[in-house]
């Protein structure tokens, strides 16, 4: 086979010296796509495949027009793969082609999506030679100029900030991209593009220098951080550099984030809480889609922010709830400044496309408008009695508003009132803004003037009718004549083209307009686009400002959707404090509350009643009750109100949950060494200012295992973590403990049982359930009677010979009791010598029943209604009902 050479050689080549997935390469008016990349391309998105031959041989091909290529970017991108573009110049001898940009899902500028679009390095400590922090991050938001840098103690920690983040792409480090486990866990859970960066860009020194020259020195050591974080900063600057994203200079500044500052959230807890996705994976019906009311995409960014990093500082909640308590009482001024921020533009993104060189003159225009939104907000809230003594004020007034009123004044004089979309084709600039440019607009007004009026002129100097003046590609100027009137025209019309009703005509003089306004045109073109660039670039230099205006019409946004939501559903001011007493009067699901007529709750916890033992039957509310708990706690932890007629909350450090593997082994995610290795997780990582919620932990295995690692780890938690703690569990047994230990107390969750129905009423009570109403689930199955009595015989008996020997066995070891239990099977219930024959048993009323019978009821004893899905159950016991009717034929 012969080597390809022309163009498709030159795509070959280039393809060659880019690590990117896909190559598009310009060839005139397309970018395209050659070999293997066009056929992936092709199949992406549905391009058509042609053939482009070379050389004897035959190379797919695939192409889009050069306008068109963004969304094609985008839809790449968005897939996981590197795209490179290469742009084609002109040279002395021709043309030639180079990359420009390689795109990536960290570095995606054109993105539509409103939330923030993170790229992350992960460094660990080990690969520079740091002591003091094991793992450093950084991330970017290139869409926003947003830089943050965090250490992290381990590689759990370094995983919850990269969970927090929810990057798109992310560069691990020389080490951390040694370690398969990291590298899957980011892959899977994260959902995110791992990029193998150069390893040279995370080298200590060079990075340091990178992250000093860009930031600042003296910022750079002000953040505090260590030194696999510098590396980590350093990596990712030189990445987008090297990406040619064009956005560094909207990354004006570098913030470290400290976790101190922030309650810990780990991974499973974020999604267990359905912060920003149900479990499904669904928005809607997150706790963000709820309480979401923002009116601008920046404040919808903040808000998620908020809840996936809640705070700490009782200063920092208490400021919050200030401006959320007054917004949520002056009705009026909300809505105002509501309207206001609905003219608002996203100021951050604007400011990475000023750098980037891709903002057009639209954009612009709106951030003049948007500038303007400032001052209104000011306005609104300095008249509102309620607001300008909230911290709303000072809120407002952040910015240098002096400064904001300067751009916003450039602009507006600037800028044309409707420019286009073009920045190359002129009208983008109002008179008056440039003396250059407007004598270049006059003398372009002026012949165009001529143009427009020269029909009327013609008509009447030579009396034709039917006479227009137009412009075509081929054509240029003309003078278009009806038919009739045609033989009328003038000597010095000359005629260019005949058509079916009329004809066209040139003349001297109109061909000399025609060049000068062609003239006029291009000078106009390049001058307005000469001085656009240079207004893009002076708004660039103040992506600081726009950054900062941009972040105070964001957290006015992101505070008043908090009041609106308080307002609209009756939400209640938490109060806050740094003791452990957590008291919620008539407390609600912030979430399901908005679908269901919802049951309040009481929740009562403080130093003396830190450990809550939930039981209740299954569906009773169980799972419900805590996450409202956790839910209420994180929404009070970022300053927001809550579902509750009154709530007092002691401020948590870090909120962790489990939840029970099989619930989640029906979702496919979870197996019973995942529950450990998380049950592991919160016993290391929770204190005693943590809130822990453990939700039918142990039943991923065998009843006993279970019981004694529920059991263990309640031990645990109670006398060493000391981590306020809810522990919902079927296990009955463990009702037992409130007996042994101070803190623990026993709670269930009511359900009314009358003539043998059973209603759940959803109230929660002190004091332990011993019942799992299986056997009424049973009976509501249709299993028969004879069945179902027995089941509640045998349930009895057992429950009888726990009490004895919890009593008198000897065995003052709660574990050991429940251990005796497991004599109790069906067949050691009906005779405790147990020994059954396969013959006939007798019960103790002296009845008789067969060995098939008695299969039945040992199945059925054993079923678990708890962990099997309803479907399952029903065909189970229909089964068990077929194998008791065939034993009767
Ligand atoms: P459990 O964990 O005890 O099995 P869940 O918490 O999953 O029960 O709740 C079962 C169902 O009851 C859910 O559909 C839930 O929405 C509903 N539910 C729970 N608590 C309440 C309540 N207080 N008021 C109204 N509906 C509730
Ligand atoms: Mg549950």
């Amino acid at each position: 086979m012969t080597e390809a050479t022309g163009i498709v050689g030159e795509f070959l080549s280039l393809k060659a010296d880019t690590d990117a997935d896909i190559l598009a390469m310009q060839c005139g008016d397309f970018y395209e796509f050659f070999a293997e990349d066009a056929e992936l391309v092709a199949d992406e998105l549905d391009l058509k495949l042609s053939k482009k031959s070379s050389h004897g041989s035959s190379y797919p091909m695939a192409g889009v027009p050069l306008a068109d290529l963004t969304p094609y970017l985008k839809a790449l991108v968005e897939r996981g793969y590197r795209v490179a573009v290469a742009d084609q110049y002109e040279t002395d001898s021709g043309h030639a082609r180079e990359i420009v940009r390689v795109v990536t899902p960290g570095t995606l500028l054109e993105t539509t999506d409103a939330d923030a679009q993170y790229l992350a390095a992960v460094v660990d400590g080990d690969a520079v030679g740091a002591g003091d922090t094991a793992y450093g991050l950084a991330f970017a938001d290139v869409t926003t100029g947003r830089f943050l840098v965090a250490d992290a103690e381990d590689e759990d920690d370094a995983l919850t900030e990269l969970y927090r983040f929810d990057p798109v792409e992310v560069l691990p480090g020389p080490d951390a991209r040694a370690n398969d486990e990291l590298l899957s866990t980011i892959r899977e859970r994260l959902d995110a593009t791992l990029t193998l960066h150069d390893t040279e860009a995370f080298a200590p020194k060079r990075a340091d220098h990178a992250v000093g020259d860009h930031f600042g020195r003296e910022t750079v050591d002000r953040l505090a951080v260590g030194t696999p974080t510098i590396a980590a900063a350093g990596a990712i600057l030189e990445y987008v550099a090297e990406t040619g994203a064009g956005v560094l200079a909207s990354m004006t500044r570098i913030q470290a984030h400290h976790g101190d500052d922030h309650v810990t959230l780990d991974a499973t807890t974020q999604r267990n809480l359905e912060l920003t996705e149900t479990m499904q994976g669904d928005r809607d019906g997150s706790l963000f889609e709820t309480i979401d009311h923002t009116e601008t995409s920046a404040g919808g960014r903040l808000l998620k922010e908020w809840l996936q990093r809640p705070r700490r500082s009782l200063e920092v909640l208490e400021r919050r709830q200030e401006s959320v308590d007054a917004l949520a009482s002056a009705a009026l001024a909300r809505d105002e400044i509501q309207d206001q921020l609905g003219e608002a533009y996203d100021l951050a993104r604007l400011a990475s496309k000023a750098s980037h060189g891709s903002a057009d003159a639209r954009d612009l225009r709106s951030a003049a408008e948007t500038l303007g939104v400032l001052p209104a907000l000011a306005e609104t809230i300095a008249s509102s009695p309620d607001l300008t003594e909230s911290p709303l004020s000072e809120i407002v007034d952040r910015p240098d508003r002096e400064a904001a009123r300067e751009l916003r004044e450039t602009l507006a004089e600037a800028i044309a009132d409707d420019p286009p979309s073009t920045v190359t084709q002129g009208e983008l600039f109002q008179r008056g803004y440039d003396p250059d440019l407007d004598e270049v607009i006059d003398q372009h007004e002026e012949v165009k003037e001529w143009l427009d009026t020269l029909a009327e002129r013609e008509k009447g100097k030579y009396s034709l009718s039917h006479v227009t003046v137009d412009r075509n590609k081929t054509d240029g100027y003309y003078i278009q004549v009806g038919k009739s009137a045609a033989d009328g025209v003038p000597d010095h019309y000359e005629q260019i083209k005949t058509l079916k009703n009329s004809k066209r005509f040139t003349t001297d003089e109109l061909e000399d307009k025609e060049r000068e306004i062609l003239r006029l045109e291009e000078q106009r073109g390049e001058l307005e686009y000469e001085l656009f660039e240079e207004l893009r670039e002076e708004v660039a230099a103040r992506a600081e400002l726009l950054q900062d205006v941009g972040r105070a019409l964001a957290t006015v946004d992101a505070l008043s959707s908090l009041a609106s939501h308080a307002a609209e559903n009756r939400w209640v001011k938490p109060d806050l404090h740094q003791g452990d007493d957590l008291r919620l009067e008539q407390g609600r699901h912030p979430v399901v509350e908005q679908t269901t007529e919802f049951v309040p709750n009481d929740v009562r916890m403080d130093k003396d009643r830190g450990f809550l033992v939930v039981t209740g039957p299954n569906m009773s509310g169980k799972s419900t009750y805590m996450r409202q708990v956790a839910g209420i706690t994180l929404l009070a932890q970022i300053g927001s109100f809550v579902p509750a007629k009154e709530a007092e909350i002691g401020l948590v450090d870090g909120i962790f949950t489990r939840v029970g593997a099989l619930d989640e082994l029906a979702q496919g995610r979870s197996t019973f060494m995942v529950e450990m290795s998380e049950l592991s997780n919160i016993l290391h990582a929770a204190t005693e200012e943590s809130l822990v919620i453990l939700d039918e932990v142990g039943r991923g295995t065998a009843t006993y295992d279970g019981i004694s690692i529920a059991w263990a780890a309640t031990e645990y938690l109670h006398n060493e973590v000391q981590a306020k703690t809810l522990f919902a569990t079927h296990y009955h047994e463990l009702t037992g403990l409130a007996d042994s230990l101070p803190r623990v107390a026993n709670v269930h969750i009511a359900a009314d049982e009358r003539d043998g129905d059973v209603t759940f009423l959803r109230t929660v009570r002190d004091g332990p359930t011993d019942r799992s109403y299986g056997i009424h689930v049973a009976d509501l199955a249709g299993v028969p009677d004879p069945v179902v009595e027995r089941s509640r015989d045998v349930l009895e008996r057992l429950r009888e010979e726990k009490a004895i020997e919890a009593k008198g066995g000897g065995s003052s070891d709660p574990v050991q009791a429940v251990f005796d239990l497991g004599s109790g099977q069906f067949s050691g219930a009906a005779s405790p010598d147990g020994g059954q024959s396969a013959g006939e048993s007798e019960t103790d009323e002296g009845e008789t029943i067969d060995p098939e019978a008695k299969a039945v009821l040992e199945d059925l004893e054993t079923l678990d209604v708890n962990t099997t899905p309803p479907i399952e159950l029903v065909s189970k016991v229909q089964t068990l009902q077929q194998r008791l009717t065939d034993r009767d034929d």
